[in-house]
């Protein structure tokens, strides 16, 4: 970012690249410069028979299209990126509101109202924990990141927040406060905290609010301690370009971060995100891989035709199975409900 460039990265500054970029990436400003691995431009890659090659848009196409989604079911390693970079936006920063937990079903409503209206420079985060901001208490955090290049266009982006109906309810309430993308990484970083163990799971909806609610307030009933929480990401993704193994977003992001720190408090927080997210799997169109949990809960991650042809592709380029796949097992068949009524 010193030379003036920009890269959709992850989230926090220690979102490492190899597995961010394999299976999608989900970053910075990707709702308009796209998610990270369709701005991978060409790898280097050791095939399963010990050969380095290098697959763009014109030599080895397979393994590139593979490369862009597979994620742990990529087979070869990659050991260069190569990735288009952009002007660094000229207007970077954050519009902060903080709703108590009694404003719940208002605040949610208003984010799937306003969702499909959001302009791709900003991008509507709510993060629901037992500690907003990490030292407030239980509540609701909207948090909306905007890049964008003209006086114009950050207007526009910041008009959703600041006329927001529901901000008068908000008992925290920030302007646009512009920071460097170096510090929306620091802020961003102390919900995710070193030296804890977690157990996360996510899924893809296009469900309604309707159907969506009840577990919404089921979810805030049995949150953890923080720093747990849960993610939901306003995404309505535009029309990919890329013909890539990518293949599965969908309107909202739902991500549960279940973090622990001390062995007594394994049992709850271990099963919190993916009990939740199985109980709520007939709302899903798929998962991300990125907060994925398939260890404990096979779901989808690419379409039908994309993991056909994916699994074509690694029966031809490892037909040793030198790569493994991403694990599968079966779903344990018990209702979430009778563990936290
Ligand atoms: C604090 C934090 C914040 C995050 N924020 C975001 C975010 O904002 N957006 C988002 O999309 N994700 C985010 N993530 C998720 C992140 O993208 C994944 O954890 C990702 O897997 C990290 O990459 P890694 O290199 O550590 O992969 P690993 O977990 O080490 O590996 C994942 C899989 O990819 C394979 N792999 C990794 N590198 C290579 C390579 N070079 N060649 C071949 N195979 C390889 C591994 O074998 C493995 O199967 C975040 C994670 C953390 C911990």
């Amino acid at each position: 970012m010193t030379q003036n460039l920009f890269f959709p990265t992850g989230h926090c500054k220690n979102t490492k690249l190899g597995g961010y970029l394999l299976q999608g990436g989900l970053g910075w400003n990707s709702r308009k410069f796209g998610i990270a691995c369709e701005n991978v431009i060409g790898l280097d890659i050791v095939t399963a028979n010990g050969e380095l090659v290098h697959a763009n848009a014109s030599h080895n196409t397979d393994l590139f299209w593979a490369a862009r989604g597979a994620g742990g079911s990529f087979c070869g390693v990659v050991v260069c990126f190569h990735l288009r970079l952009f002007p660094k936006p000229l207007y970077s920063g954050a519009i902060t509101q903080a709703y108590d937990m009694k404003h719940l079903e208002e605040v949610y409503r208003w984010a799937y109202e306003v969702g499909p209206q959001v302009p791709a420079a900003a991008e509507l985060q709510l993060l629901m924990s037992r500690r907003v901001l990490r030292f407030l208490g239980a509540g609701i955090e909207a948090s909306v990141p905007i890049f964008a290049d003209s006086k114009e266009e950050l207007e526009e982006a910041k008009a959703f927040m600041l006329q927001s109906p529901i901000k008068k309810k908000a008992f925290l309430s920030t302007p646009f406060v512009p920071y460097q993308v170096a510090t929306m990484c620091r802020f961003r970083a102390i919900h995710y905290p070193e030296n804890h163990h977690w157990c996360v799971d996510n899924m893809w909806t296009s469900a309604t609010i309707n159907e969506l609610l009840p577990y919404l307030k089921g979810i805030a009933k049995a949150l953890p301690t923080a720093p747990s929480h849960m993610l939901w990401r306003n995404w309505h993704p535009s029309a990919r370009q890329a013909d890539m193994a990518f293949s599965v977003e969908d309107k909202i992001y739902l991500g549960l971060y279940g973090a622990w720190k001390s062995p007594l408090q394994t049992r709850k927080s271990c099963t919190w995100a993916t009990d939740w997210m199985r109980w709520m799997s007939h709302l899903s169109s798929g998962i991300q891989l990125a907060d994925e949990n398939l260890h404990n809960r096979p779901a989808r991650v690419m379409s039908d035709t994309h993991l056909q042809k994916l699994n074509q592709i690694r029966a031809v380029r490892d037909s040793s199975q030198v790569f493994s796949t991403w694990p599968t097992c079966p779903y344990p068949s018990y209702d979430p409900r009778v563990l936290y009524q």
